[in-house]
């Protein structure tokens, strides 16, 4: 079998839509947003205009409205979105909405997808995800907030959350919780349907983190909330994918955001390397356009290499998701190499930028105190290249060589 790159054409007609759809679109109605226009207002007409030209939760299938696209072509879509603020949000497949309707899709019952899930496809409401507590973060398993069965109707919630991104603007809350203390590890939390506000699951604040604040973060991001969780009561019916999933259900999750992420990251280096070379093409110093330098030519190779290689892993991950593949090797590796690339990228362009790179006149110096999150969300890179090491000695002890571990099976 022929190794083929060529994207199929309704994935590649699919992606100019979207590309076209973030230009004419998305960055007007940006600037618009920027210069104080109300957000409310002009997210809606933006969705609106969205949905009715069929661009609308990109991965959703089409019997529940969605366009029901592929990984490649999924993947194609949000390399495209990432460029503007309002990319995801206008087709509804932002984070951390996006990858909790899947969960809410494959585990829900009949009655939760109805009264939880419709409304989020039709965006109508946000959903945010609350696992991490200041007492457990890369380790999910140490999470300490309790749900105990008050009978049979409801379960009773205690503890806390640190973290849960979007909170502040959520209509619901998925809240992992421990329902068996005695299980074996991964068996010990399920997963709860929350709705918001709720006078058991209590904002403390939205904590102040390095990523630069603009007017309109909060409303486009939410925040990232600590909660009090204090005798929480939640239905049992509310319950998600029964007792001591809770943890198997938030991997499949973080598996689609982590990549997800690295996705948007693309977009993002594709913009910040198209600055900087606009930038160099103009700038003169020392009497020679640094263009014209060497030095700078490597700076802007360096850049374009680490943008190959992301895109490659993307694409190879897309095509072993659409055959159905392992791909949590390949996932762990890129998930890592993409938070990295990112970085490096929009550092190199704002060293190319000079002073003006670390004004707020250029977007590099508030998306580079953004991505330092990267790093960090979704599992701190330690925590994949644990995985991806434990890999590679498996492949080595098995058979005799690293190859499977280390992308071998490409050639
Ligand atoms: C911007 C942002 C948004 C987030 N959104 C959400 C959200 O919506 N919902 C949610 O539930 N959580 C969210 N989180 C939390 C995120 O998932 C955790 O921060 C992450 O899992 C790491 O946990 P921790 O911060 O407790 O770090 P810890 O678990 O305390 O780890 C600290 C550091 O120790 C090192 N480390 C940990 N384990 C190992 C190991 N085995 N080997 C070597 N080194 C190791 C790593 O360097 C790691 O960064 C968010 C975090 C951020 C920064």
């Amino acid at each position: 079998m022929s190794i083929d790159f060529e994207i199929p054409p309704e994935a590649k007609a699919v992606r100019e839509r979207v590309r076209q759809w973030v230009q004419d679109e998305c960055k007007p109605a940006e600037k618009a947003l920027l210069a104080g226009g109300d957000y409310k207002t002009i997210l809606g007409e933006l969705r609106a205009k969205a949905r009715a030209q069929g661009l609308w939760c990109p991965f959703i299938p089409v019997e529940h409205g969605g366009m029901g696209l592929g990984p490649l072509a999924n993947a194609l879509v949000q390399m495209e979105l990432g460029e503007s603020y309002l990319g995801a949000l206008s087709m509804n497949t932002q984070g951390p909405d996006d990858a909790t309707m899947m969960t809410l899709l494959a585990h829900g019952t009949e009655y939760q997808k109805e009264k939880f899930l419709k409304p989020l496809l039709n965006g109508e409401k946000r959903i945010c995800y609350s696992m991490t507590e200041k007492a457990a973060g890369a380790d999910a398993t140490g999470m300490q907030t309790t749900a105990v069965k008050d009978g049979n109707e409801n379960y009773i919630l205690n503890g806390e959350k640190w973290f849960s991104s979007a909170a502040s603007v959520a209509d619901i809350a998925l809240v992992m919780a421990k329902t068996d203390p005695d299980a074996p590890r991964h068996q010990r939390y399920s997963t709860f349907i929350v709705e918001l506000p709720n006078p058991g699951y209590r904002i403390i604040r939205d904590i102040e983190t390095m990523a630069a604040e603009g007017p309109l973060s909060h409303i486009l991001g939410g925040g990232h909330s600590e909660i009090e969780i204090k005798d929480l009561v939640v239905p049992a019916e509310n319950l998600l994918g029964g007792e001591g999933n809770g943890f198997n259900m938030g991997q499949h999750r973080l598996a689609y955001g982590r990549l997800r992420h690295g996705m948007h990251n693309v977009a993002m280096a594709q913009k910040a390397l198209d600055l900087a070379t606009a930038h160099v093409v103009k700038r003169e110093t020392f009497g020679k356009k640094l263009k014209d330098r060497q030095g700078v030519q490597w700076m802007l190779a360096d850049c374009a290499s680490e943008l190959y290689m992301a895109r490659l892993m993307l694409i190879h991950i897309a095509y072993k998701a659409e055959k159905g593949m392992d791909l949590r090797q390949e996932n762990s590796i890129a998930k890592v190499f993409l938070a990295h690339m990112v970085h490096k990228v929009v550092d190199t362009a704002i060293q190319l930028h000079g002073a003006l790179g670390y004004s707020m006149d250029t977007p590099l110096a508030r998306w580079y105190t953004h991505i330092r999150s990267q790093r960090l969300v979704d599992g701190p890179d330690e925590v994949h290249r644990w995985t991806v090491g434990r890999n590679v000695i498996k492949a080595y002890e098995r058979d005799g060589t690293t190859a499977a571990a280390a992308g071998g099976d490409i050639i």
